[in-house]
């Protein structure tokens, strides 16, 4: 199988390398194709040891020097700068990059009819109405790279009457960092404090989004894009063990969950050998050593970017697109020291007064409504 990895110097991109290099089927999979940013050094040594046909770096000075540098070593690997001639080359196409920024891969990679393994929750999130059409292209699926969504993909596969059987999706969400803690308590909370996750290892953007259940709430709609359910059949429960990953309830009564540990190369696996299993074994539970499994409501007055996700999903159109825009400029913005913790949901809904109502149709509508949202946040940060 050919895999191409969009973002491959991040942490997803950096697990599905890893999950390439422990299987022990020998040539089971190819790297055709590996993308970054700007991270130099990583995707050098990353293509130097896995010898893809195709780099594509987008900064362009990064650009250069990668270039410079493979051609000492590997002068037969071709350094581009756009991401989007990975899908060519590949069986599947992991994206992997974060953000907003991971749109045109999606686009390119469905529009190619190749398997997308989708870890950038954001381009589904805001380009949705956009996304949809392409996934009837022949060839063309989405195989969720997201512990929740992999999850709820493999319980529904125990019901042949889907969606008749169904009664509701129940996402689980570890509470992130600040569970239980008041809204008060929380008032002047650091970066450092926020990027402390509890049971997950991942990129800045999305710990700090669990610790705003921000991360949950672009995940209702992400499972709402993805498996086509109604809002009102999509649940949330926090579950702090972050071991049952989610579940999918039937109307029989019968919840059907997917358990393991913490460990997103089990949904990378599952992504790249769907419909077979992984021969590689990742997130497996001592059950001598799992003591306990604990349920309980989402504090949804004190984790407000929750409910303002279910509020930009129901509205619809480019209503998420604005969601996911403004809450990346408040992140960002946090991150650097520009914001505190507790006004992040503000800015959401402070931006949000402004959406216009404007239903895409094109690719073109999507990124002017995830500029305008930009626009809005950055003055609403000022
Ligand atoms: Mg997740």
């Amino acid at each position: 199988m050919r895999v191409a990895i969009a973002g491959s110097t991040g942490s997803i991109g950096k697990q599905t390398l890893e999950v390439i290099r422990s299987t022990r089927e020998v040539d089971k999979y190819q790297v055709v194709g590996l993308s970054a940013n700007s991270s130099v050094v990583d995707i050098v040594s990353q293509a130097q040891s896995f010898k893809p046909a195709v780099v594509a770096i987008a900064d362009p000075a990064a650009r250069k020097k990668v270039a410079e540098r493979l051609k000492l070593t590997d002068p037969k690997i071709e350094v581009v700068d756009d991401a989007t001639q990975l899908a060519a080359l590949a069986d599947v196409v992991v994206n992997g990059v974060v953000g907003f920024a991971g749109l045109s891969v999606t686009m390119s990679t469905l529009k190619s009819g190749k398997r997308l393994a989708l870890a950038n929750k954001e381009s589904l999130i805001a380009a949705g109405p956009v996304v949809a059409p392409l996934r009837k292209t022949a060839g063309a699926e989405i195989i969720p790279v997201d512990s929740e969504h992999c999850a709820i993909h493999q319980c529904l596969r125990s019901s042949q009457n889907f969606p008749r059987d169904l009664s509701r999706l129940l996402l689980t969400a570890s509470g992130g960092p600040f569970r239980g803690r008041s809204r008060d308590s929380l008032k002047d909370v650091s970066v450092a404090d926020a990027l402390k996750h509890p049971t997950w290892s991942m990129g800045p953007k999305i710990t700090i989004d669990s610790s705003t259940l921000m991360n949950k709430g672009l995940e209702v709609i992400e499972a709402h894009e993805l498996f086509g359910v109604s809002y009102d059949a999509i649940s949330v429960v926090v579950h702090p063990q972050s071991i049952v990953h989610s579940m999918v309830e039937f109307r029989d009564g019968t919840t059907i969950a997917q358990l393991s540990m913490p460990d997103m190369k089990l949904p990378i696996a599952y992504a790249l050998d769907y419909p077979n299993r992984s021969t590689s074994s990742f997130g497996v539970i001592d059950w001598a050593e799992l003591s306990r499994l604990d349920f309980e409501k989402p504090d949804r007055d004190t984790f407000r970017c929750l409910d303002l996700a279910y509020q930009a999903g129901r509205i619809g159109g480019t209503a998420p697109a604005w969601l996911s825009a403004a809450n990346e400029v408040a992140v960002e913005t946090f991150l650097a020291g520009g914001l505190k913790w507790s006004e992040i949901p503000s800015i959401i809904e402070a931006t949000m007064q402004h959406h216009d109502g404007q239903i895409p149709k094109t690719v073109d509508d999507i990124l002017v409504a995830d500029r305008m949202a930009r626009e809005w946040a950055m003055k609403e940060t000022k």
